[in-house]
């Protein structure tokens, strides 16, 4: 990918988020894009954030670390919405302003201690598991008032919303069915007011169902391969 097709895409998908956005009576600017970088280079990372790109979002604590150290991310904000291992929290809490891929108690837990050490708060979205796939992580949907019930108790984070990776599907329009659950979710546990939880992002929509997410009220899009073009997983470096 060239800067040039990079910044074509970032674009047409702006264009497509405020089309969706208008067609659903909302504003365009409500909408968060995260861009996911995985697997493409600081310099790809860059391209995009010239071409407007606010907010980029890694999946690997090394990749990311890595590119971090090539200045990569300067000039956006940085998101971590990967599965996070307990051992790597210690990298991401601080770095990225928010964790969208809290899926156990015990890594909220542990992202809690670690930012306390430091003196900071982490805000942090609760990850569900939509599509109840035995080879998905995250919360069942059940589970996230009694979540947080318990993060009132846990100083070192904040939780600001949810996030979903409903299943992939071939027909864009197919995950709406998990998009409009995970809305009506959202909109639940919002309106119950607990300590050190302010919820107000709703993370769901990828390059192949975005329009459809934001249809149903996702206000946080991540799009990786609209963005970067395709990921070729066959030729790891
Ligand atoms: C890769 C990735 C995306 C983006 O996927 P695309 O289909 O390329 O847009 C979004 N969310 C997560 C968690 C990802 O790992």
């Amino acid at each position: 990918m060239t800067a040039y097709e990079i910044s074509c895409n970032v674009s047409s998908v702006f264009d497509r988020v405020a089309e969706a956005a208008r067609s659903a009576g909302r504003d365009p600017s409500e909408i968060t894009v995260v861009a996911a970088s995985k697997m493409n280079s600081a310099e790809n990372v860059r391209s995009a954030i010239e071409a407007g790109i606010k907010v980029c979002g890694e999946n690997r604590v090394q990749e990311m670390l890595e590119k971090n150290a090539l200045h990569a991310y300067d000039g956006a904000d940085l998101h971590f919405i990967g599965h996070l291992q307990k051992n790597k929290v210690k990298n991401v809490v601080g770095l990225v302003s928010l964790i969208h891929s809290i899926d156990s108690l015990a890594l909220l837990d542990a992202v809690s201690k670690t930012a306390e050490a430091h003196g900071i708060v982490q805000d942090v979205l609760l990850e569900v598991n939509i599509g109840n796939e035995a080879s998905k992580s995250g919360f069942s949907p059940s589970d996230i008032s009694s979540v947080l019930r318990s993060a009132r108790l846990l100083q070192g984070v904040r939780i600001r919303g949810l996030m979903a990776i409903p299943p992939i599907c071939e027909d864009p329009e197919a995950n709406a069915p998990f998009f409009t659950l995970m809305k009506q979710l959202f909109i639940d546990n919002s309106e119950k007011k607990y300590d050190n939880s302010n919820m107000d992002f709703l993370s769901m929509g990828m390059s192949n169902d975005f329009v459809s997410a934001i249809r149903c009220g996702s206000n946080m899009i991540r799009i990786g391969s609209a963005v970067f073009g395709p990921r070729d997983y066959g030729s790891k470096p």
